[in-house]
């Protein structure tokens, strides 16, 4: 069995038209598994010294100038580049800085106040710990009432689930289209047309499925939706988020924090704010340009990888998880915590046993690094241009000789 599979990953990987772009990632000569790129993706090789040469040319080199000449504009220029690649947005639509949690509290705010009267935001009871507290948040300030959709947290919202919440009184909907937890992969454009039958703008995180998963945001016809760029677009820690904002609510839409970087003319320094015209609009202080440089890296890889290799590599590389999960530690009482259904599962897939917390901490010491979620999960995100079938393999198999030990 075992020498049979290994074969089998070997197999895999030697028929993988995508093979080669692991060896443009730091690390991947190592014998290390990581199935942590869900969380925090690797470095690419070219990143350190682009670093380094912006460090000398662009930043010792141009010194103030440089915002003249190319990072004022960055946000946007990066954020239209994200929008071709991962995102199916047209230009003028999507801009990036802060994080994720502080972009959702700006489109939050702003989404709930184009939709006065109605007193719901709809969110699920599973969605990421940060989506929750901040809506929570929002609620609070603006006077509004949380309507809780209570998910299997092995799936994730359904139409049915969504249908059975929205109405008349649904400011807004929160969603995460691939849940944190079990993967589970939303019907996007489904959702987005049921919150919006009623009445509702809609929100979308897309931490879990921006540049694994493809995304059509403008062939929904999506409202909004915000999205990190360390998981699967290897930005390194604390790259910024990003934003989109329909081009169609642009006007409409005034987000909370009214800093000069969004306004009409920061360099006027005038005596009060006018929001820039565009989605520039929902940026607040100096965008983190620093942090958006290893961002371009990883989007031309994928741009010449293309959306459709990436998500069919994501998909057989999560089949193969389930398969050996199935076969090696299945007998020992793993059970998948996440979609059978390739369609309705995005780029990781938890394994539940009650004893995957010091599973998890037992596998970090022998170099296999997946991450636990309570309860009881292992999850193992599987970066499609960084994971190899054989890592996957070798980390499957590290879970059964820790569970047998
Ligand atoms: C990772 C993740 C976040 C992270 O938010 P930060 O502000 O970057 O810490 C938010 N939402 C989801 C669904 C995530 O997976």
């Amino acid at each position: 069995m075992t020498g049979r599979a290994t074969q089998h990953a070997e197999r895999l990987d030697a028929v993988d038209p995508l093979a080669s772009y692991r060896d443009r990632f730091v690390g991947a000569d190592q014998p290390l598994v990581y199935f942590d790129g869900n969380s925090l993706g690797r470095p690419l090789a070219v990143t350190g010294p682009r670093l380094a040469a912006f460090v000398e040319q662009e930043w010792g080199g141009r010194l103030i100038r440089g915002w003249d000449e190319r990072w004022f504009e960055l946000p946007q220029v990066l954020g239209d580049d994200l929008g071709r690649v991962v995102l199916g947005a047209a230009p003028g639509q999507t801009v990036v800085g802060d994080s994720t949690t502080v972009l959702l509290y700006k489109l939050m705010r702003a989404a709930v106040a184009a939709r006065p009267g109605r007193t719901e935001i709809v969110i699920d009871r599973d969605n990421f710990p940060t989506d929750r507290y901040v809506a929570a948040g929002v609620a609070q300030e603006c006077g509004l009432t949380l309507r809780w959709i209570e998910v299997d947290p092995a799936a994730g919202v359904t139409a049915s689930l969504l249908e059975a919440v929205v109405g008349p009184a649904t400011a807004l909907v929160v969603l995460s289209h691939v849940a944190y937890r079990s993967a589970w992969l939303a019907d996007l454009p489904e959702l987005t047309r049921i919150a919006q039958d009623a009445g509702a703008l809609v929100l979308w995180d897309l931490c879990h499925s921006v540049a694994s998963v493809p995304i059509a945001l403008d062939e929904a016809g999506a409202d909004l939706a915000v999205g990190c760029t360390y998981k699967y677009l290897n930005g390194g820690p604390g790259s910024p988020a990003f934003a989109y904002v329909a081009q169609r609510h642009l006007e409409e839409l005034t987000q909370p924090i009214q800093g000069w970087m969004g306004a009409a003319d920061p360099f006027l320094m005038g005596p009060s704010y006018a929001p820039a015209a565009g989605v520039r609009r929902f940026l607040s202080g100096t965008p983190p340009i620093v942090g958006m440089l290893a961002i371009q890296d990883m989007l031309g890889l994928v741009e010449e990888a293309g959306m459709d290799a990436v998500r069919a590599k994501s998909v057989a590389l999560t089949s193969y998880a389930v398969e050996v999960a199935d076969a090696l530690p299945g007998p020992l009482g793993v059970v998948l915590a996440s979609p059978r259904d390739p369609d309705r599962r995005g780029g990781h897939v938890t394994l539940n046993h009650p004893r995957m917390r010091e599973v998890t901490a037992a596998l970090w010491e022998r170099d296999v690094i997946p991450d636990y979620r309570d309860p009881h999960g292992l999850r193992i995100g599987l970066s499609p241009l960084s994971t190899s079938f054989a890592e996957v393999r070798a980390g499957l198999e590290a879970v059964r000789e820790v569970l047998e030990a």
